[in-house]
């Protein structure tokens, strides 16, 4: 590939890729969080999976605001880092026999998907002040805190109980 047929010219087409990235990585993240509730042996840990099912479906609506604000149409790229944590969930968990010991993993999943989650929208936010996009900033700063109130709550759950259950088994 030469220089000249390559995407990524500008800042702004590496603000745009990274927004399709995330928007990518949030489709996948909606299909992924009614099979972690399911298979999740504590209610409230269930509740946490669907309650940020609602949000992220929000979080997908910002994006498209976000792309509208650029003049670009929504549209998502592969992002290989999401598809590898999800597997590695899905692998994880089809390893395991007891329903607390799994319940901590899919903690352990779940706050893994926050993570890169928050270190997207981080970047995002600082790259939208630095192409002064500051329509896009408190968009992506709503979903940065869900992001961080999410993965609180996980931390909040497994210290609290499902930590000890898993240890009890
Ligand atoms: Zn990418
Ligand atoms: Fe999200
Ligand atoms: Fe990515
Ligand atoms: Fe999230």
């Amino acid at each position: 590939m030469g220089l000249f047929t390559k995407d990524i010219q500008t800042f702004e087409d590496l603000f745009l890729h990274q927004l399709q990235d995330i928007y990518y990585a949030e489709k996948q993240i909606a299909k992924a969080l009614p099979k972690m509730a399911e298979k999740s042996g504590n209610p409230q840990l269930a509740q946490a999976f669907e309650g940020h099912l609602g949000e992220s479906q929000g979080q997908i609506d910002r994006l498209e605001k976000v792309f509208a604000q650029l003049g670009e149409t929504p549209k998502g790229v592969t992002c290989p880092a999401i598809d590898g944590i999800i597997k590695e969930a899905n692998e994880v968990s089809g390893e395991i026999a007891d329903k607390a010991v799994l319940d901590a993993a899919l903690v352990a999943a779940g706050q893994a998907v926050e993570h890169y989650e928050i270190t997207r929208y981080g970047t995002l936010i600082s790259w939208a002040k630095q192409l002064g996009r500051t329509d896009a900033v408190s968009l992506l700063e709503a979903t940065l805190a869900e992001e961080k109130a999410a993965d609180v709550r996980l931390t909040k759950l497994a210290e609290s109980r499902i930590n000890k259950a898993a240890e009890a088994v």
